[in-house]
């Protein structure tokens, strides 16, 4: 499979990502492996952003995004309380807090949810990325979940077992207060990342999976 090389590893000036997740999981879950494979390989700038975290879960929240973005030099993470569940019916405090992020500097690259996610929440802040960034590369992850709503996502970050042990050891690690969700365990995790990993052939036998719906190319 042909790969395509998006950003110069030698930039000096480093490269700007914008995670978008609804709660305090769902960035890790959805590109956690790829934020690890960017920090370890490259300067980043991160904006992290989760709309619905409150009480423990924003302390949660908070101690992911320090697991994950270990190295970072000042990561601007960002927590709203919006209610979950109810994002559709909050649309416009919503869409405030989009307009808000779109002040702040550029991003190469913004992680967001799936289009076609079954979670209302997620879907709201998909449309509205769409809506806020028109000339930015966005790459939607994906989150397994009871309503099996896994489709075929066309981009792939291929990744090592290591990273991937690391990811759900992390996620494991942060987020105590859904350790006992029947779906949250190491083998959802990594079991999705094997199936994406043997869809693109990844040399680690891993991957993290993305629907890419616009790219546009220059040679
Ligand atoms: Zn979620």
């Amino acid at each position: 499979m042909l790969s395509l090389r998006l950003f110069d590893r030698a930039s000096a000036a480093g490269m700007r990502i914008l995670c978008v997740g609804a709660h305090s999981d769902d960035i890790e879950i959805g590109c956690g492996g790829l934020i690890l494979q960017l920090v370890a390989s490259r300067r980043v700038h991160v904006d992290w952003v989760v709309f619905s975290a409150g009480g423990a879960r924003a302390n949660e929240a908070r101690q992911s995004a320090k697991l994950f973005l270990k190295g970072v030099t000042r990561p601007a993470v960002r927590l709203f309380d919006f209610r979950d569940g109810f994002f559709p019916y909050e649309g416009a405090r919503v869409k405030e807090a989009f307009e808000q992020l779109k002040r702040r500097a550029a991003p190469d690259l913004v992680l967001t949810h799936y289009r076609d996610d079954r979670h209302q929440d997620h879907r709201v802040l998909s449309d509205l990325t769409w809506n806020t960034f028109r000339d930015h590369l966005i790459l939607e992850y994906e989150i397994p979940k009871f309503d099996g709503d896994l489709g075929s996502p066309n981009c792939f970050m291929p990744l090592d077992e290591a990273t991937c042990r690391r990811k759900v050891d992390y996620l494991r690690r942060a987020f105590a207060t859904q350790r006992d969700k029947h779906w949250f365990t190491d083998e959802t995790f990594m079991g999705l990342m094997r199936l994406r990993g043997m869809e693109c052939r990844a040399p680690g036998g891993y991957a993290e999976a993305f629907y890419s719906r616009k790219t546009v190319l220059e040679f």
